[in-house]
């Protein structure tokens, strides 16, 4: 019954209502950071964001504990948020793992940087990919629901169609669970590896290291996310690596 009072109360104050629902789903992302400390934006009042209707899409590139790609889409005045540990893959015989995260704000699609040691997520983020989506079904919150989205990307280095279906993770762990990313086949798809072969920014046609020299964070480490790295680190000591690494910027 009083379930049914609240869900009453909800309905009534939409549209008005998705300003405060999207506010609070910001509300875990805030938590976890510290903003007189981390260039990331706070996110401005939902009702701030002057739209065309078109969806932001992104991929951040984010080398931090581990490299992992961020993979957004834009839904209801947040960023809906997956790490893609491999990031996308073109070719739909590969499936990739991607752990939802918690929403980031809209104005996380322009964030490139440095995340500062001792913060959240401390390392070097790149604006891997960029540009609008679709959704291909009439009822996206029904499908997020169900746990099987399927929808068109317009990036640069993503398009065509793609699917994010839910494997394990479901009610309260919602914000926790695995989804798989996985591309379909269309003239976008591919067997190149899009992540190796255009590792550069997006935004400014940077890579990681170079990122983080310029804006003051440690380039050696972001380095390990650059092409040529990944592979190696799980063969080859941090040392080995570290060597490669002051070899390369010497240059
Ligand atoms: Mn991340």
């Amino acid at each position: 019954m009083i379930d049914l009072a609240l869900q009453a109360v909800v309905e009534m104050e939409s549209p008005a209502g998705r300003v405060t629902q999207g506010d609070m789903r910001l509300h875990e992302y805030r938590k976890k950071r510290q903003f007189d400390s981390t260039p990331e934006p706070r996110g401005a009042p939902l009702s701030a964001r002057k739209g065309d209707g078109s969806l932001i899409y992104v991929v951040q590139k984010h080398m931090s504990s581990h490299l992992h790609y961020d993979f957004r889409l834009e839904w209801r005045g947040v960023l809906l948020s997956w790490a893609v540990p491999k990031g996308p893959s073109l070719n739909p015989a590969v499936k990739r793992l991607a752990m939802q995260t918690e929403d980031h704000p809209v104005e996380y699609a322009n964030f490139e940087g440095v995340i500062p040691a001792g913060q959240y997520g401390a390392g070097t983020v790149m604006l891997w990919d960029r540009g609008t989506w679709q959704p291909e079904t009439a009822d996206v919150d029904a499908s997020l629901q169900k746990g099987e989205i399927k929808f068109t990307l317009h990036g640069s280095k993503l398009q065509g169609s793609w699917v994010l279906v839910r494997t394990r993770g479901f009610g309260s762990n919602a914000a926790r669970s695995a989804w798989l990313l996985i591309k379909h086949r269309d003239p976008f798809a591919s067997p190149r590896d899009v992540a190796q072969e255009e590792p550069r920014s997006v935004a400014s046609q940077r890579l990681l290291a170079e990122i983080a020299r310029d804006e003051g964070g440690d380039a050696e480490r972001a380095s390990l996310g650059d092409p040529g790295r990944v592979a190696r680190r799980t063969t080859a000591s941090p040392s080995a690596s570290g060597r490669r690494a002051r070899g390369r910027r010497s240059r």
